[in-house]
């Protein structure tokens, strides 16, 4: 028995956002498998539990069908600074996932991200396609295998060494931006003999940034608390010159009279819970604005708020199988 989302009827499939990002701008997101398919089982998830990791690669997606939708949001003039492969699991599990690169780079003209738990790296047919992406963000937030195990419940096949064997390959013949995130999580990761063991196998894989995050959104595990801003401060400081503290800074309200559009709105809390500033945010929409909108919506229970931390996140429903 495990929680799944209520796909959003009319939606897009395979976009969504854009979403507001510090670094990247607005970065639409691609999602090329179903939820929630991934080779993990992060304690930290903000998609819920893994019900089976797998190792298995295929066509989860068609990725025709993907480039259909890309260039149908091109079409009706969508706006984003960067296009991200993200969302329901990892996507490199897809067979496929270059053609997306690809397709971003020489059709759209836009650079592509690639948002990755690097446990795939270490084969050459994800290596060669993963260099078609200008910025890959890799997540390494364990040292060894006992606390990689702790933190990611990794599929039977998946090891901390060929994670770390996999990433140092890739480096060697990425020539593109490469960061690495670095996600804390209180009890597991934040003694200072384990950020400094987590900096030490930083070092090697030359990072051209390292950000630092946490469980602000709701997690996969009750338990796991978001750590507090004089860790991160604290961890910054062991990491050293690049690291840097990721958080989503929401852009001015344009307060312009528009509406919240339902089917963006489903496509994107899907994947990603937000709360009012981040829709604020995502839509150009003045906060009192984005409440009014989401009143009836949550009337009718087509989206629940989920608090975390103190701050109340939009979902869409969790049934039971
Ligand atoms: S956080 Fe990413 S890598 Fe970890 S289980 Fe979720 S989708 Fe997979």
């Amino acid at each position: 028995m495990w929680p799944f989302w209520r796909k959003p009827v009319g939606a897009r499939r395979y976009l969504f956002g854009p979403v507001p990002s510090r670094r990247l701008g607005r970065s639409l997101g691609v999602d090329l498998t179903p939820l929630k398919t991934c080779t993990l089982n992060c304690v930290y998830c903000q998609l819920g539990h893994t019900p089976k990791t797998t190792m298995e690669r295929r066509d989860y997606v068609p990725i025709a069908d993907v480039l259909r939708e890309l260039k149908e949001w091109k079409r009706s003039k969508g706006i984003a600074d960067v296009i991200t492969l993200a969302g329901s699991g990892e996507p490199t599990l897809h067979l496929h996932f270059g053609q997306v690169l690809k397709f971003v780079r020489e059709e759209l003209c836009l650079p592509s991200v690639l948002l990755t738990n690097g446990t795939l790296l270490h084969l050459d047919d994800v290596c060669r396609q993963a260099v078609l992406a200008d910025v890959v963000k890799v997540t390494l937030s364990a040292w060894d295998e006992d606390s990689f195990a702790a933190l990611h419940r990794p599929h039977s096949s998946v090891s901390f060494r060929q994670l770390m064997d996999g990433a140092m390959k890739f480096r060697a013949v990425f020539g593109g931006t490469f960061w690495v995130e670095v996600f804390l999580v209180e009890g597991i990761n934040t003694s200072e003999e384990a950020l400094r063991a987590i900096r030490d196998c930083l070092v090697p894989l030359h990072p051209d940034k390292i950000h630092l995050n946490t469980a602000v959104r709701p997690a996969a595990e009750n338990g796991v608390a978001a750590v507090g801003e004089g860790m991160l401060r604290h961890a910054l400081g062991v990491m050293g010159p690049l690291a840097e503290i990721t958080a989503s800074v929401p852009r001015e309200p344009s307060g312009d009279g528009k509406t919240l559009s339902e089917v963006e709105l489903f496509g994107l809390i899907e994947r990603h819970p937000c709360s009012v500033e981040d829709l604020a945010s995502v839509f150009g929409l003045a906060h009192s604005r984005v409440i009014e909108e989401l009143e009836p919506l949550l009337r009718q229970q087509r989206i629940i708020p989920v608090e975390r931390n103190g701050i109340v996140y939009y979902a869409l429903p969790v049934l039971e199988k």
